[in-house]
């Protein structure tokens, strides 16, 4: 899920995890006049989410002109979710650390694997654990930078074509709450989008640092407010992909990532094996507690059993958006390949089996649902599921252009206070960073305009 991953916890003032789905606010620069005319027909209607009913296949069209337009092959078509889910479930081309141009990459590799590659090299062993020390402690940024190693080593690293896998910085965005946002610039051109966010005490030390990490480049969802989903998809990211932008985090606050929220561009349950290696390495090389770390998903049939096969210790947070099943399928569309009772079953299920808690985010659309007997609703469907009975409650955050607009303050307190009448608790998360593109993929987007390259 696409991110913007930079909230607060209203009243809590502590800055929870994540954020993503919803600052991914529609560039709407991408969306086609038909596209505008429904919604527009929409809300002079009243804008009860049942007069949505005809938005989303209006909405399907529109897509599929914009993709006609950009020859995004990833866009969908009339079975457009399936198609992404497909891709989903399907085996993941690449997910060792190896590029579409040979080219093979250090970070994110295990102590054991280095060990394992001095030895392939006729070095012995502690050869590679003076890689996996240069890497994640030194944090050197080439081979060059190895000035431990002998040269004939580090001359037979580059001529089997291995390097670090740090990618060079294209822009940076601060903000003046203190956020920052970077753009990597990937071998291949393409940027990737992640998010730096500190809290810091009255001193003014930081006492947290979250880096919100993207997990591909794009996405092939579109939920229907995101920026990331509309600026099309490209591809997955390798494992050192998503490492090295909390490396990137780390080298500008120049201060240990203490939390990291897969909430930046792109939907991690689509890149699942890339995701669990980095995952891997963020844990074990870089000492993130898996505890400290949160994977958000819209849902995606068939990765959360396999998903909690995996018995992390992470947080899974799920983006419903809707507390029915026609409305989150207007909002998400994607979801109508996989049906709302289905999705919490699953949920249900990956709690039973880790013991973790799922939380759950829902953003606040002016006028289509955020109205009491939305939250009504969705108490209801969390309560029968037994599923933690909290949400994220998350006003939409609105960029130029967009069609969606941010619920009034009095919505959401009234929408806080209905979900509390049936006792789920709720946090209000209040975006970060607004200074500094604060939709997740916004800012991507306004460097990287569409079409962008597809990966063949
Ligand atoms: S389009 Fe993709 S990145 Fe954006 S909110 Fe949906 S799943 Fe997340």
């Amino acid at each position: 899920m696409a991110m913007q991953a930079v909230w607060w916890c209203v009243p809590t003032a502590t800055l929870t995890s994540n954020a993503r789905h919803q600052m991914n606010s529609c560039s709407a620069s991408s969306q086609s006049s038909l596209f505008k005319n429904v919604l527009s027909g929409w809300r002079k209607s009243g804008r009860s989410s049942s007069s949505l009913g005809n938005f989303a296949s209006a909405g399907r069209v529109a897509e599929i002109r914009v993709a006609l337009q950009t020859g995004d092959r990833a866009a969908p078509s009339s079975s457009g979710s399936q198609q992404a889910f497909g891709a989903a479930v399907a085996p993941s081309k690449g997910s060792e650390n190896v590029d579409a141009a040979g080219g093979k990459f250090l970070l994110g590799k295990s102590e054991e694997e280095l060990v394992d590659l001095a030895v392939s090299l006729g070095e012995q062993k502690y050869r590679g654990r003076q890689i996996h020390q240069l890497l994640y402690k030194t944090r050197a940024s080439s081979i060059d930078d190895f000035h431990h190693l002998p040269k004939v080593f580090k001359e037979a690293l580059v001529s089997e074509g291995w390097q670090v896998g740090r990618s060079p910085t294209h822009h940076v965005a601060r903000s003046a709450d203190g956020t920052i946002k970077v753009l990597l610039r990937l071998p291949d051109n393409l940027l990737v989008e992640t998010v730096g966010i500190p809290v810091q005490d009255k001193a003014g030390a930081i006492t947290r640092l979250t880096a919100c990490v993207s997990s591909q480049v794009g996405c092939a969802l579109r939920c229907a407010f995101c920026a990331t989903g509309k600026g099309g998809f490209s591809r997955n990211l390798k494992p050192h992909e998503i490492v090295e932008q909390v490396l990137a985090v780390e080298d500008l606050f120049k201060h240990r990532v203490s939390n990291v929220v897969f909430m930046g561009m792109g939907e991690p349950m689509m890149n699942l094996t890339n995701v669990l290696a980095a995952h891997r390495s963020l844990n074990k090389d870089i000492l993130i507690g898996q505890r400290m770390m949160t994977i958000s998903t819209v849902g995606v049939p068939n990765t959360l059993a396999k998903l909690a096969t995996h018995k992390l210790q992470s947080t899974l947070a799920i983006s419903l958006h809707a507390p029915n099943q026609e409305l989150r399928s207007q909002i998400v569309p994607s979801a109508k390949g996989y049906p709302l009772e289905a999705l919490l079953s699953d949920c249900r299920k990956y709690f039973l089996e880790t013991g973790r808690r799922v939380s759950f985010e829902y953003t606040l659309l002016d006028g289509v649902n955020d109205k009491p007997e939305h939250a009504e609703e969705l108490a209801n469907l969390l309560n029968h599921w037994k599923l933690g009975r909290h949400v994220n409650v998350i006003p939409y955050n609105p960029i130029a252009d967009s069609e969606f607009r941010r619920p009034k303050k009095a919505a959401v307190m009234a929408f806080v206070e209905a979900l509390g009448t049936r006792k789920v608790t709720a946090s209000i998360r209040q975006t970060r960073g607004l200074d500094a593109n604060a939709a997740c993929g916004q800012l991507r987007n306004d460097f990287q305009k569409i079409p962008i390259p597809v990966a063949a």
